[in-house]
């Protein structure tokens, strides 16, 4: 089996997993294509460019620097500002004599932080730079959460900086739905951390505490993010992940995803590896342009909730015949068909002004 992904990825070593790729594998459980890559280890930035659709994503510089400035100011003076943060936010009093764990630098930090966080003791602690290890389709992932709480309600707490706003009380959906689905790893990986050292898994809440600056200022606020959903998508597409000869038995003999491999061919191989994409994938999975390129004139393109209002009807040209009444329906598209016809009348009364 190793060797067969060794051929997909095209020889070279596979491409490592971080928080934020971990995060992404859920972004689309039903793609067989992306699970096979991931699985693979595939340099799916690489593959992109070279089949001429690269990714568009990733943060800017100006963000990246931005976040660090925040997170230096937050870290600032021990921790002194973050610590009151996070216990108003668990609604604890903020603690005196909590302790200040560093444990950043090269030498051995997977086991210092594995002897920081599983030593017990009974005061509060904060755990910054700590490393974790996760364990995604046979590998080793290293994951670095932006810090750890310790017995602050009674329990570890992951804590998540983001630079993005809290504008009055209210953040980007999205970047809120990715900072939970991210920290969900973190809780994840610190529960296993703890479970091989005989302590209890649910010593790790599934309530992360995110940070972010309120409104246009650098003032941080705090809020709870229950992770428990996220904890279930996860763990269900790791299994997924780790049953690679699945996987495996989806995919053409002779498959490569070798970025170094002929674009034409590269091309033909993926398109016989089944995908499901939609318009989320843009913010998730560097194969974006490509799959969206391939599902153009199909109703999944649209996303989610259109393919399954109109689950049947897959081409974009069958769903203006059914709407318009040029064909008729096969009797599993009936209901699609009334629906379609429904929305034309709607849409030409609404057009010539005369609604029915
Ligand atoms: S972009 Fe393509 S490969 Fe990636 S998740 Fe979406 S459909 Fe799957």
């Amino acid at each position: 089996m190793e060797d067969r992904l060794g051929e997909i990825r095209g020889g070279g070593p596979p491409k490592r997993h971080n928080a934020r790729t971990v995060a992404a594998l859920t972004g689309n459980p039903g793609c067989t294509r992306r699970a096979v890559l991931d699985s693979a280890g595939a340099d799916k930035p690489a593959l992109a460019e070279r089949l001429g659709f690269p990714a568009r994503f990733g943060q800017s510089r100006f963000a990246i620097t931005r976040g660090n400035a925040f997170e230096a100011q937050l870290k600032a003076d021990g921790g002194v500002e973050l610590l009151r943060l996070v216990a108003e936010r668990l609604g604890v009093p903020v603690p005196a004599g909590a302790t200040w764990t560093d444990l950043g630098g090269d030498d051995d930090r997977p086991e210092r932080s594995r002897a920081a966080l599983t030593a017990g003791g009974v005061g509060p602690a904060l755990f910054d730079h700590p490393l974790l290890g996760l364990d995604v389709a046979g590998r080793r992932v290293h994951l670095e959460p932006d810090l750890v709480a310790a017995r602050l309600a009674g329990r570890f707490h992951v804590v998540e900086i983001k630079s993005f706003p809290v504008i009055d009380g209210q953040a980007d959906p999205a970047k809120v739905a990715a900072a939970a689905i991210q920290s969900a790893v973190y809780v994840l990986a610190l529960r296993e951390l703890l479970a091989a050292e005989g302590h209890d898994p649910e010593l790790v809440s599934h309530e992360v505490v995110l940070i972010c600056p309120r409104d246009f200022g650098n003032r941080p606020v705090a809020s709870l993010l229950d992770v428990r959903k996220q904890l279930l998508v996860l763990r269900r597409q790791l299994a997924r992940m780790a049953r690679v000869d699945d996987l495996l038995a989806t995919v053409p003999a002779g498959f490569t995803a070798d970025p170094a491999a002929d674009p034409a061919a590269l091309a033909a191989g993926l398109r016989q590896v089944p995908a499901r994409y939609a318009p989320d994938c843009l913010a998730v999975c560097e194969l974006a342009q490509f799959c969206r390129h391939e599902a153009r004139g199909h109703t999944g393109a649209l996303g989610r909730p259109v393919r399954e209002a109109l689950g049947g009807v897959v081409e974009v040209a069958d769903v203006l015949a059914l709407a318009e009444g040029g064909r008729a329906p096969e009797p599993e598209q009936a209901e699609a068909a009334a629906l379609l016809r429904a929305a034309a009348r709607l849409r030409a009364d609404a057009l010539t002004g005369n609604p029915a």
